[in-house]
């Protein structure tokens, strides 16, 4: 599902944007790889503003009904980011799976993501076919010496290090993911946190280097102290070091002068965060259900007979829907769909009709009944073969997504009906289109 991004409306990125759009962060990245010496994730102060905080951590489903929430209440917002309160690629599982959720419901959203770098490398391929538009990665250091006082440890293919040789691996791999994010076309924001005393004389090094891997901008962030850290005893940078720091890093990069260091549950616009307001939604989303079969337990099949998925959705005058139990999904009705001859205002009460249906198994189907569906929260799998295997599948948690047809098998309108009967190929659509 390919959607045209408007990539401008970021308020990050574009300071134009900034009094317009607004952005949402959803809190699923649950633990990091890397120790920072300014960062201690273990307090949730409301006043709190900065990176590393949060009041609830999400689960991927739960970050996505979150979000729904979030985008009824909140027009302005036009990219969910996911920045923290850890590391996303530490668990790349919960952030991909995020953003895979996130994509399939909301084509037209920004999707940014905020990274120390470390693991992010073997993700970058997935994030561009996902149209993850904009990435940050914060990098403090070139010299593995400044860059051992600063961070205490990396965890990196499951062993820890410590000292200048952690601090070179961290290097080597951010290095590494910006030049393959660049590469894939990727939108590319440097934070650097300016720390007085260790790193301050070292980042216009930064700043060179960044540019010269063709990164963005540069964001010079102060040090935030934080209390039982090893910087928390630091001064904060004066607003004139800033100043002077972004001068000179101006000669290299764009600077982005406008960041507001938000929380890892920010919404709203920025410097107007609205997380307080939206406390109560996060917290109800992290009590919610964490699979889509405890919020709904059907799957509903498009079928002539009910044994083979070889129906295309416009032609669907009834669905097959079987029920999630702990033995396996067991036939519960066939359920009749609204009448054709209404427009879109078909898909709409369609998915009103599926409200407990969690994934459509389907031959064939239009773009447009595949939005109305997606964007309700049913996942829509066009795909060929025995019903019972993709319920087995689902039952068992598998990717559903290995079932689905090729791209080049989809909708053929009539002229596939003979292969789509037999389960295997070209749906059996009407024809006439079914959006
Ligand atoms: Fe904290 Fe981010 Fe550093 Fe991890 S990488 S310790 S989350 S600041
Ligand atoms: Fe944007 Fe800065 Fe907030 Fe990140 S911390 S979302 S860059 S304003």
């Amino acid at each position: 599902m390919t959607a045209v991004l408007d990539t401008t409306a970021h308020p990050c990125f574009n300071p134009h944007a900034k009094a317009k759009c607004a952005r949402v962060h959803l809190p699923v990245a649950d633990k990091c790889n890397v120790q920072c010496n300014f960062c201690n994730r273990k307090y949730d102060c409301a006043n709190e503003s900065r990176p590393g905080v949060t009041s609830s951590l999400l689960e991927p489903l739960q970050a996505v009904e979150y979000l729904d929430m979030v985008l009824k209440r909140e027009s302005r917002i036009t990219v969910a980011g996911i920045a923290g309160p850890g590391d996303p690629f530490a668990n790349p599982e919960r952030t991909m799976e995020t953003l895979r959720l996130i994509r399939e419901r909301f084509p037209a959203l920004i999707l940014c993501v905020a990274s120390n770098g470390l693991n992010i490398s073997p993700y970058v391929s997935e994030l561009a076919a996902l149209q993850v538009s904009h990435l940050t990665i914060t990098l403090n250091a070139l010299d593995p010496v400044i860059g051992s006082q600063i961070y205490a440890w990396v965890r990196h293919n499951r062993r820890m290090f410590r000292g200048i040789e952690a601090a070179r691996i961290l290097l080597d791999r951010q290095l590494d993911g910006i030049a393959r994010l660049k590469e894939a076309g990727i939108t590319v924001k440097i934070n650097t946190i300016v720390i007085p005393g260790v790193n301050d004389d070292h980042v216009l090094d930064i700043a060179l280097k960044v540019s010269e891997l063709k990164a963005d901008v540069l964001n010079c962030m102060p040090l935030f102290p934080v209390a039982e850290t090893p910087f928390g005893i630091l001064p904060e940078p004066s607003k004139e070091m800033i100043q002077k720091i972004r001068k000179g890093a101006a000669h290299f990069i764009p600077q982005m002068y406008h960041c507001t260091r938000c929380r890892s549950d920010a919404v709203g616009l920025l410097g107007q965060d609205r997380a307080a307001e939206f406390s109560g939604c996060l917290n109800q989303a992290a009590a919610g259900p964490t699979h889509p079969a405890q919020r709904r337990p059907c799957v509903a099949v498009a079928s002539w007979e009910g044994v083979l998925v070889n129906q295309h959705l416009g032609e669907a005058t009834h669905l097959w829907i079987y029920k999630r139990t702990d033995a396996g999904y067991e036939f519960l009705e066939e359920r009749a769909t609204p009448p054709a001859g209404t427009g879109s205002q078909r898909w709409v009460d369609l998915a009103g009709v599926l409200s407990d249906v969690s994934t459509l198994l389907v031959a064939g189907i239009g773009a447009a009944p595949n939005e109305v569906l997606a964007s309700q929260g049913i996942a829509v799998v066009e795909m060929e073969g025995l019903a019972q295997e993709a319920l087995h599948l689902l039952q068992r948690g598998g990717d559903i997504r290995a079932l689905r047809k090729r791209q080049a098998t989809g909708c053929a309108g009539r002229g596939g009906g003979e292969n789509a009967m037999a389960g295997l190929g070209q749906c059996a659509g009407p024809g006439t289109g079914c959006g």
